[in-house]
């Protein structure tokens, strides 16, 4: 392998194997370091993609892409442990808006991309730290090896200790983060299409929230593939020191609780994984997304939307990562990779839905994080409900209901939390 690269990327995730396809198409020589496996043998992530950004990258994904189902039909269930409520979403419209997918696939696929566009790709590396010289990155340190290049692009997820280490960003509090845990289930589609009702390839994208993660901060959620089900918890680490039983076995709490059990009846687990997931927007963000001689794109760069009910990381992970690439493409033709140069990556995130969306909801884990969505409400909705559908010749009105529900939550938090969920999320 030559030592010195025209760009190296760190880690083969959706954002730097976008970031690297890009720069390989254009000429770019490109290096890919990931320390796992192979790309996409570490990536871990829920189920759906919003296909947006891929109709610019790769229009033919539609054929190419390993997509399990595309999601016509949403839920949202507000759950405890003996009732639940379910908001259920479907639409005829067939146009394609997001599909379910495995994410190892998904990203291999992007890295087979990368690689006939003529980046090397190598695997089973982790790299230490960015090599700095005279306040420039100019290379990667992995062992005793530095490999050099013009410039690098950091997409080494939200676990970045890359960054880390080389004193570009603090370490990661609690505060901004969530575990996730998930297991997939094998069942078969005829089974899967019967038991959430769904048609051929259509898919379900499916959130829970209160009894899953014990009325804390997070939620669970469920996806369909094709011949298997996805299943997961997330649940917000600040929370995690609240938790009376070890986080792994929220899942196998979740996966009996009576209206998972009977989904799941007759399957077989193949997997399990779990990873954090950062959940603050742009405040999980390090404190310069580039500097002389790099950037910094996808989870790394704190590029997630989370809005309890929608998680959408990867089309933020590889927009970022086109941008980045594009933005190398221009100091190309300046002839500088300095700070100032790369700075035109700031501005075109700023004019692209990554900043726009992020920062139009950079309150939204403040809200999210309000224990009571979680707990009291959860159990509202579902004492109301149970005490109105009750009928033993009482008269009931659904309000006089909901006030008998409320316990001890007044009307004011009612009102004030309304107001924070309605304006933020
Ligand atoms: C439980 C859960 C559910 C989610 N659900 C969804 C969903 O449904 N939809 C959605 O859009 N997003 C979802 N996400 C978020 C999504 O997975 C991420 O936003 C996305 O994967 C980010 O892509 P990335 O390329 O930035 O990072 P990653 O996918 O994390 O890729 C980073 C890569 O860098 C490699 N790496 C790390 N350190 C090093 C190193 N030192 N040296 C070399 N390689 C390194 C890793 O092995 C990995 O391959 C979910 C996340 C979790 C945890």
């Amino acid at each position: 392998m030559s030592t010195r690269f025209d760009v190296i990327v760190v880690g083969a995730g959706p954002a730097g194997l976008t970031a690297a396809q890009q720069l390989a198409s254009r000429g770019f020589k490109v290096l890919v370091i990931e320390r796992g496996k192979k790309p996409g043998s570490k990536n871990v992530f829920g189920g759906r993609i919003y296909a947006h950004v891929l109709d610019r990258l790769y229009p033919e994904y539609v054929k190419e892409a390993p997509v399990e189902r595309w999601v016509r039909r949403e839920r949202v269930t507000f759950m405890t442990e003996d009732a639940w409520t379910t908001v259920d979403f479907e639409t005829t419209k067939t146009e394609h808006r997001s599909f379910t997918t495995y994410l190892t696939n998904f990203v291999e696929w992007l890295g087979k991309k990368a690689e006939s566009a003529g980046a090397v790709v190598v695997s089973e590396v982790p790299v230490d730290s960015l090599v700095i010289k005279d306040g420039r990155v100019v290379g990667v340190r992995a062992g005793n090896d530095e490999v050099y290049s013009d410039v690098v692009v950091v997409a080494e997820g939200i676990n970045r200790l890359v960054l880390e280490r080389s004193g570009l960003a603090p370490k990661l509090s609690p505060d901004i983060v969530a575990l996730g845990v998930k297991e997939v289930i094998k069942l078969d589609k005829n089974t899967i299409n019967e038991r959430f009702g769904l048609d051929e390839d259509e898919g379900l994208a499916w959130v829970l929230a209160g009894y899953p993660t014990h009325y804390l901060p997070g939620g669970a959620f469920i996806y369909t593939n094709k011949e298997a089900i996805t299943l997961g918890i997330v649940l917000y680490l600040k929370y995690g020191y609240q938790l009376d039983i070890p986080i792994y076995e929220l899942i196998e709490e979740f996966r009996l609780h009576p209206l998972v059990k009977r989904l799941v009846k007759g399957g077989q687990l193949l997997e399990y994984s779990a990873h954090l997931t950062p959940v603050a927007g742009l405040n999980a963000s390090p404190p310069n997304l580039y500097g002389n001689g790099y950037l910094v794109v996808g989870d790394a760069a704190g590029f997630l939307l989370h809005l309890g009910i929608i998680i959408r990381g990867v089309d933020f992970a590889m927009e970022s990562g086109r941008l980045a690439a594009e933005a190398i493409i221009k100091a190309h033709d300046v002839g500088r990779y300095d700070a100032e140069t790369l700075s035109i990556y700031g501005k075109m995130l700023e004019e692209s839905f990554v900043l726009r969306e992020l920062r139009t909801f950079r309150n939204a884990h403040k809200v999210l994080m309000e224990p009571r969505l979680y707990d009291d409400y959860v159990k509202l909705i579902n004492k109301a409900l149970a005490r109105y559908f009750d009928v033993d010749g009482t008269p009931r009105r659904l309000g006089s209901t909901l006030l008998e529900a409320k316990g001890n939550i007044t009307l004011l938090d009612l009102a004030r939390d309304a107001i924070r969920v309605v304006m933020n999320l």
